[in-house]
């Protein structure tokens, strides 16, 4: 039997092109800053983001909590949404390796409006944590793949601007919404201090994750990394797939988001599932079960069919499209879940 795997735009396997060119990569050793390859990627994307320099990393977590830790000092208190990657799914990262305090907020799709920002910075005065940091994600993941609009980001800016706090994106999948909105990498960017962005997701690379900002910042990032355990030597031979994956994989992406719709269509017609349409802007769909099955059931019987996806809240589940999986393969996958649930 077939397996559709809609688990996440992670299970991405590298093509033959891309195991090419990451075989006849130049390498050094990266470490002592001498991997050509690596080098270059880190170029690349600075330039795609506009961006005085990138810096290579091995995940998307490392590159966020890096990130936040060359920026904060310990007990400063770090604002975002409530369902944020950051918190969520880092084990814990900004308690362990930043010292942080967060103030998790409920928001709307994802987006930690400037109002929200203003109403929860505290006074400055001997009893108060210090309100000195705002992380904002998009697409955002747990809201199910939602854009951020870009006007209240840069309302975002100017408060942040007002009250001296710093600005950090988790750009994880910028890139969908770049092709989703077709605005350009630098504008979509340019209001944050510092970016995280994913190759390894609906890029396709395997491995590996950038960070962006001044060079300044890089520089002390590029330190920060070293004692998080991050420095890789002969790492030309995976930034050669974040090359390849960036110059081939990115304007694709607009079918992951077609068949995205295509699916959260064809699920929305299962009595049992239900799928907020209006939030399938760009690869992620959210359905929610009714009735009586438990979350547990419906994708067991899935499973048993050759369609997966996640559990996403005691109700909800996950499914991810992405390069490993056609059009037909939704098709397909919808085909069984019908057979399934009849
Ligand atoms: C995947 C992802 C990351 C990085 O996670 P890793 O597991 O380290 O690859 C960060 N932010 C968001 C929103 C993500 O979806």
């Amino acid at each position: 039997m077939k397996t559709i795997d809609l688990r996440s735009d992670t299970i991405t396997r590298p093509s033959q092109a891309m195991r090419q060119a990451m075989m006849i990569a130049e390498v050094g050793d990266d470490v002592f800053g001498d991997d050509p390859t690596v080098n270059e990627l880190e170029r690349y994307v600075a330039e795609l983001f506009e961006r005085e320099a990138s810096l290579f990393m091995p995940s998307g977590t490392m590159a966020n909590q890096v990130c936040l830790k060359v920026h904060s000092s310990p007990g400063w208190e770090l604002l975002c949404d409530r369902d944020c990657h950051v918190v969520n799914y880092e084990a814990a990262g900004p308690a362990v390796h930043s010292s942080l305090l967060v103030n998790l907020l409920s928001t709307d799709r994802g987006m930690v409006t400037a109002e929200m920002i203003q109403q929860n910075i505290r006074p400055i005065n001997l009893h108060c944590p210090l309100t000195k940091m705002v992380t904002l994600e998009n697409s955002h993941n747990r809201h199910g793949g939602t854009i951020l609009p870009q006007d209240e980001i840069l309302r975002v800016r100017e408060v942040c601007d007002e009250h001296g706090l710093i600005l950090h994106l988790d750009g994880a999948r910028i890139w969908n919404v770049h092709v989703a909105t077709g605005l350009s990498l630098p504008e979509l960017t340019k209001p944050f201090d510092s970016i995280s962005v994913c190759l390894s997701k609906g890029l396709g690379a395997p491995v590996g994750s950038m960070i962006l900002g001044s060079a300044e910042f890089i520089d002390r990032c590029r330190r920060e990394r070293k004692l998080f355990g991050g420095g890789m030597r002969q790492a030309g031979i995976i930034a050669a797939a974040g090359l390849y994956a960036l110059k081939n994989n990115l304007e694709r992406l607009t079918e992951d988001h077609a068949n995205a719709r295509n699916l959260a269509e064809g699920l929305n017609q299962f009595q049992m599932l239900s799928v907020d349409l209006s939030r399938v802007e760009t690869n992620i769909v959210l359905a929610d079960i009714s009735g009586p099955e438990t979350v547990e059931s419906v994708l067991g019987k899935m499973k048993d069919v050759g369609v997966l996806a996640v559990p996403f809240g005691p109700k909800r589940i996950r499914m991810v499209t992405h390069l490993d999986v056609t059009r037909s393969d939704c098709n397909e996958a919808l085909d069984q879940i019908r057979e399934v649930f009849n």
